[in-house]
C-alpha cells in the first residue's frame, strides 16, 4: 500500500476490495501500483473519487467515439433497457439488431451485406476466421491456410492470437497455436513480394488474408500505404482468397473515413467492427461478410450451418447504443475528425527532430511518437512517460516506447494541446515523482 494517494482513513472501499479481490487485465500484480479509483467520466475527461480530472487521450482503450457518457446514447441505452433488455438470438430477432444491421451495411464497404454479431474485438476476428475457413470446406474445396502481417494484432483468443504476430503476449501458448503464414509488416517490408511468393507456393491452400487495413495498432502504431492494401486486394482476389479487415480499432472515424478500407477504396470480403461500434460504451462485436460467403452456408445440409453463436449475440441495449452513436457519426462527427486530423499534424511536426524523438507517425485522428529507447512492448521509457503523464492529469498509454493520442472526437483543441505539452515536458526531461504516483504505471 506504499505511494498512496490518499491518507490512511480516506483509501477508497473499492481500493481494498481491488487489492483483495480483483484481476486487472495485462497487469503484474506483483509490483503494479494501486490503479486509479475513476469515479465519474465526462466528454474527454475521467474524474477520480477525489474528483481530480485526467484527459483520456487513448479513448479508454481505443474505445470512446463521441466522449464518455454522451446523453443521446446514455438515453438510448436507458429506453431500450425498459423495453427489451435481451433475447436469444437463434430463431428470434428484435428492432435493434436489425436496424443496425442495415445502418451499418449501408455504411461498409460496398459488397458487405451480412453483419453476424459477437461480444468484442477477438470473437469478431474469430468469427471472421471461422467463416472463411468453413466457407471452403462447405464448397467441398477445403483450404485451410490463414496468412497474416507480421506487427499484426487480432486479440486475445486463441485464434486471433494465432493470427497476431508472435511476442511477448503470445510465446508461452505458442505450441498450440495454428499455423500462420507471416507477410512482412508493410510499414517496413515488402509485403506484395511476399504475398506473390506465398500464392504461388500455396494459393491452394490458402483461405484468408487478414490485415488491419492502413495501421497496425497494437504492434505500435506503425501506419502504411493504401497501395500496399491495394495490392494485397488484388492479389487475393485473383487468387480466389479472402480478405479480412480487422477494422476493429480503424473503424468509426479512426482514420478519418469511416473504415480504413475507405480510404484506400478496397472491399475486403470480411470486415470485423468492435471498440468504436458502440460509440464505445457497451462491448459489441461484429464481422460483416458477402452475399457470397453467406450463400456458401445455405444449404439443405445442415452441417453447413455456422454452428457458432454467443450468450449475448446481438444484445438489444448495446445494439442500441450502437444505433445512437452512428446517429451521432452522421450529425456532427466529420468535422470533428478532420479539426483533429490537422491539430495532430501540427503537433507532430513541432516533435519531428526533436531530442528523444527517433519518429512520428500520423493518420486521421490518430498520432503517434516513437521515443528513443530500448525497443519492445517491455521498454522503460514508455512507462515513465506514461507516469508522467498521468501526474500531470492526462492519460496515455505508450506501447513500449511509443506514445499516441488517441483522443475522443469531442476532445477539443486546447485539449490535444494539453497532450502535446505533457509530452514536450517528458521530453525535457521532467519525469513523474515517484511519491504522488506510486511509480510508472505496469503494463
Ligand atoms: C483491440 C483489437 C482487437 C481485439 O479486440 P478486443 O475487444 O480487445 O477483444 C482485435 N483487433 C484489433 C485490430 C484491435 O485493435
Amino acid at each position: 500500500m506504499a505511494a498512496l494517494p490518499f491518507s490512511d482513513e480516506h483509501v477508497p472501499p473499492m481500493l481494498l476490495h481491488d487489492a483483495a479481490h480483483v484481476w486487472h487485465p495485462y497487469t503484474q500484480h506483483f509490483n503494479a501500483p494501486m490503479p486509479v479509483p475513476i469515479a465519474r467520466a465526462a466528454g474527454s475527461w475521467l474524474y477520480d473519487a477525489q474528483g481530480r480530472p485526467i484527459l483520456d487521450a487513448i479513448s479508454s482503450w481505443w474505445v470512446t467515439t463521441h466522449g464518455h457518457c454522451r446523453e443521446e446514447i446514455v438515453e438510448a441505452i436507458a429506453e431500450q433497457a425498459r423495453t427489451l433488455d435481451q433475447v436469444i438470438f437463434a430463431g428470434f430477432t428484435h428492432e435493434p439488431a436489425t436496424a443496425l444491421a442495415a445502418e451499418l451495411v449501408s455504411r461498409l464497404p460496398r459488397g458487405l451485406t451480412r453483419v453476424f454479431y459477437s461480444d468484442d474485438g477477438s470473437t469478431a476476428v474469430e468469427v471472421a476466421i471461422k467463416l472463411s475457413l468453413q466457407s471452403f470446406a462447405n464448397r467441398g474445396t477445403p483450404r485451410r491456410l490463414v496468412a497474416a502481417l507480421e506487427n499484426a494484432y487480432h486479440g486475445d483468443t486463441f485464434g486471433a492470437m494465432a493470427a497476431g504476430a508472435r511476442g511477448v503476449f503470445t510465446h508461452m501458448y505458442e505450441p498450440l497455436l495454428f499455423e500462420v503464414a507471416r507477410l512482412p509488416d508493410p510499414s517496413v517490408g515488402d509485403t506484395l513480394a511476399a504475398l506473390d511468393a506465398l500464392i504461388a507456393s500455396r494459393g491452394q491452400e490458402l483461405a484468408a488474408v487478414i490485415v488491419e487495413p492502413l495501421l497496425l495498432g497494437a504492434g505500435g502504431m506503425r501506419v502504411w500505404d493504401e497501395s500496399v492494401l491495394q495490392g494485397i486486394r488484388e492479389r487475393t482476389q485473383s487468387a480466389g482468397v479472402h480478405l479480412i479487415a480487422d477494422e476493429v480499432l480503424t473503424g468509426f472515424g479512426r482514420t478519418g473515413p469511416m473504415f480504413a478500407c475507405d480510404r484506400a477504396d478496397v472491399r475486403p470480403d470480411l470486415l470485423c467492427m468492435s471498440k468504436g461500434l458502440t460509440g464505445g460504451v457497451l462491448p459489441l462485436g461484429a464481422t460483416a461478410a458477402t452475399e457470397d460467403i453467406f450463400d456458401a452456408f445455405r444449404s439443405e445440409d445442415r452441417r453447413k450451418t455456422f454452428f457458432h453463436g454467443h450468450s449475448y449475440t446481438a444484445n438489444p441495449i448495446a445494439c442500441a447504443a450502437a444505433l445512437a452513436s452512428l446517429q451521432l457519426f452522421d450529425e456532427e462527427c466529420e468535422d470533428d475528425r478532420v479539426r483533429i486530423e490537422v491539430a495532430q499534424a501540427t503537433h507532430l511536426a513541432e516533435l519531428r527532430g526533436v531530442r528523444g524523438v527517433k519518429a512520428v507517425r500520423h493518420i486521421g485522428t490518430i498520432g503517434a511518437v516513437e521515443l528513443e529507447a530500448g525497443e519492445g512492448y517491455l521498454s522503460e521509457v514508455g512507462r515513465e512517460l506514461a507516469a508522467f503523464a498521468l501526474q500531470e492529469g492526462v492519460l496515455i498509454r505508450p506501447l513500449g516506447n511509443v506514445a499516441y493520442c488517441l483522443p475522443p472526437y469531442c476532445t477539443t483543441d486546447d485539449e490535444i494541446a494539453q497532450v502535446y505539452e505533457v509530452m514536450s515536458r517528458f521530453l525535457d526531461g521532467e519525469r513523474a515523482d515517484p511519491l504522488t504516483t506510486g511509480g510508472p504505471i505496469d503494463d
